[in-house]
Order: C-alpha cells, then sequence, then structure tokens
C-alpha cells in the first residue's frame, strides 16, 4: 500500500493522478465543499467509473480534470497528474491545448457539445484542428468515424444539422467527435442518461469497442450500476464529495466493504446488471456540503455506525489487492482478529 492510501495496481504509471483534491464553491450562502481530499488513478488503457448519488461530486470532478469550472469554484489543495504533468499548474494556453487532442469529453446532453447552428461536418473537421491533414481528408475520417458509430448514410448526413438526428444518433455523433482525435483521455459524464435503456446499451457497447479499439482510458460517470459493471475495469464511489471506496469492477461488486457501496449494490451483482437503471435509494439524504464535518460524511445515514465515527474522520484502509475502502469498521475488524 503507499503512503497516499491508493493500491498500486499496474507498474505502469498511471495515465491520469488525482492526489488529495479539495476544491470549494462560492456561494451567498457559504463555502460549498464539493471535493475533499479527493485521489484516485486512471491507468492506461483502463475504463474507470465514478457512482454516487446525486450530489456527490461526480461531475464536479470530471469537469476539474477538463478545466470547465464555473468561476466561483475555488481549487484548495490537491493535484491533478495527467501525462505526468500538473494540469492545475499549467499555462492555460497549454491547457486548452490538450482539449480535444489528449483529453476529450461527452456530456448528457449532446447538444451541450453540438453548435445547433454548424453542420455536422463543420463540427467535425473543426475539432480535427491538432492535425496536419488536408478538408478532404479530414472529412472522409469524419464520415469514417460517424459510420464507425452506426449514423446511417454518413456521406450525405455529415452535411445536416444537429437538430435534424434524434437524441441517441446525436449522442453517436458526440461520441465520433470526441473519439476522432483519438484522445488518450476520454472523460464520459452520464452519457446515456438522457437515453432509454436500449438506447443505453448500443452506446455502451460502442464505447467498449471502440475503447479496445483506440486503447485510451475512459473515466466514465454514470448512475448507472449495469453500465458500470459492463463497461468498467474499476469503479470509484463517491458520497458527499469524498471517495468511500475504490477498486476493481468485480472486487467492488463482489465484495463491497464500505456500508456506502453495500447500501448502493444492496443486492448481487447480476440482478444490478438486469433491472436497477438507476441508483436504489438509501433511506435519508446526503449532508449539506457547507461548513466543516467531524468524523465519518456517512455516519448520519450509516446503519452501521458506532461512537468514533461521530467523532473521527477515517482512513482508507486496503481491503483487498487494489481495494481500499474508508471506514472504522476496517479497522476495528483488523484489531479483533489481531
Ligand atoms: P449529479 O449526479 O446530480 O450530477 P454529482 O454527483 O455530479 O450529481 P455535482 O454536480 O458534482 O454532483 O455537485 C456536487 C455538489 O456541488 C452539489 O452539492 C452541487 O450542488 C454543488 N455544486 C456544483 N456546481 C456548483 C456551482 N457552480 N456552484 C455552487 N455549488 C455547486
Ligand atoms: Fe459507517 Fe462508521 Fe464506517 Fe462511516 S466509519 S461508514 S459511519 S461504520
Amino acid at each position: 500500500m503507499r503512503r497516499d492510501g491508493l493500491t498500486q495496481h499496474t507498474s505502469a504509471r498511471p495515465l491520469l493522478e488525482i492526489r488529495g483534491l479539495d476544491l470549494d464553491f462560492g456561494t451567498p450562502r457559504g463555502r460549498i465543499h464539493a471535493l475533499r481530499n479527493v485521489s484516485l488513478d486512471v491507468p492506461v488503457a483502463q475504463v474507470v467509473g465514478i457512482v454516487g448519488e446525486s450530489g456527490s461530486g461526480k461531475s464536479t470532478l470530471a469537469y476539474t480534470v477538463m478545466g470547465l469550472l464555473s468561476e466561483n469554484a475555488d481549487i484548495a489543495a490537491g493535484s491533478i497528474l495527467f501525462e505526468g504533468r500538473d494540469l492545475l499548474k499549467m499555462a492555460a494556453p497549454a491547457r486548452r491545448n490538450l482539449l480535444g487532442d489528449r483529453l476529450s469529453m461527452i456530456f448528457q446532453d449532446p447538444m451541450t457539445a453540438l453548435n445547433p447552428v454548424r453542420t455536422i461536418e463543420n463540427q467535425m473537421i473543426d475539432i480535427q484542428h491538432h492535425e496536419q491533414r488536408g478538408w478532404g481528408e479530414k472529412r472522409a475520417r469524419a464520415i469514417e468515424m460517424l459510420h464507425r458509430v452506426g449514423i446511417p448514410d454518413p456521406q450525405s448526413r455529415i452535411d445536416a444539422y444537429p437538430h435534424q438526428f434524434s437524441g441517441g444518433m446525436r449522442q453517436r455523433i458526440c461520441i465520433a467527435m470526441a473519439l476522432l482525435v483519438r484522445p488518450a483521455l476520454l472523460i464520459a459524464d452520464e452519457p446515456t442518461t438522457a437515453l432509454d435503456a436500449t438506447l443505453e446499451v448500443q452506446i455502451i457497447h460502442l464505447l467498449k469497442d471502440l475503447q479496445k479499439e483506440i486503447g485510451c482510458s475512459i473515466l466514465f460517470v454514470s448512475h448507472h450500476l449495469g453500465a458500470v459493471a459492463e463497461l468498467c475495469d474499476r469503479v470509484v464511489v463517491m458520497y458527499a464529495g469524498e471517495v468511500v471506496e475504490h477498486g476493481a469492477v468485480r472486487d467492488i461488486f463482489h465484495n463491497p466493504c464500505h456500508p456506502y457501496t453495500r447500501a448502493l449494490l444492496e443486492c448481487d451483482p447480476g440482478r444490478i446488471r438486469q433491472t436497477t437503471r438507476t441508483l436504489p435509494t438509501i433511506s435519508g439524504e446526503v449532508p449539506s456540503l457547507l461548513g466543516h464535518k467531524k468524523g465519518c460524511i456517512f455516519s448520519a445515514r450509516c446503519p452501521q455506525a458506532f461512537d468514533r465515527c461521530v467523532h473521527e474522520i477515517p482512513i482508507e484502509h486496503p481491503t483487498g489487492l487494489e481495494q481500499t475502502a474508508r471506514c472504522h469498521l476496517l479497522d476495528e475488524e483488523r484489531l479483533v482478529s489481531v
């Protein structure tokens, strides 16, 4: 186990290394501590899922990596190393250069990424501005990618505008645009939430195939545990701005060690895969993120909370080869077994 609490799961350096990230939003009501001491790795060519209830900080984390935060955001501490360079210390032009080149993003609403008054062709050619290729070649690559993501008749459809496509087709176009540049890291923020279940399955399979083909890493934010089980190699469970557990998908789904993860899964992975499209409801509410917290962030809702949980912040404990969880019970269990 490393000193920062993360387990070493590959010999190669991870593509993305987030360490001790603290982020607040300034609001008229006070500072919202949206991310607290968040650390996670995205290894090369792996898919890492981030799950957690609404308000747990998943999107904030994704947007922080992309450098797309609102003006009231304040990164109080931490680092985000991407290919070994700290994104938080990089000059703005260098950081902008990474976007749409080494780093791409797919948003929940495709219209966030697509310009409604420009044709798909214009937008797919613009996104290749880093490439030293002529217009004809860029158009051909765009058509090929549209074909790859299942847009019928891409030769003529490339000249259409976004509103001339269905929601599912628009999300496919966004995936085509994001992957056309062959990024090292694709950040997907709930890319299937707005789609119906059949389309969601198709998009997940598409992402899986393209990820293998391109060899990129994906940071996949999702409410859908079945989609995470299907697509991801690793999973990070967030609660109220903290990472409470992380590990290989099979380990987390078969042996969840944090009471919050157990509450989320609440049934075996087979059942999740077939029937659960959204996170199960856990009684109680995510706590307010205003002000500083004492003790374990989950204590007010945890069925196993005890005295220590209210006063002391739990540290990460290794619970498997590549799995850690932040819970005092794991400490107590170890003391009992010594
Ligand atoms: P969801 O699944 O609903 O998208 P999430 O896990 O992605 O939720 P975030 O959207 O990252 O959670 O929000 C984390 C916390 O930060 C929430 O309490 C949210 O209200 C707050 N927050 C997010 N953006 C801002 C902002 N610009 N200003 C103030 N508070 C914000
Ligand atoms: Fe529950 Fe305590 Fe563990 Fe927090 S530290 S998850 S309150 S048992």
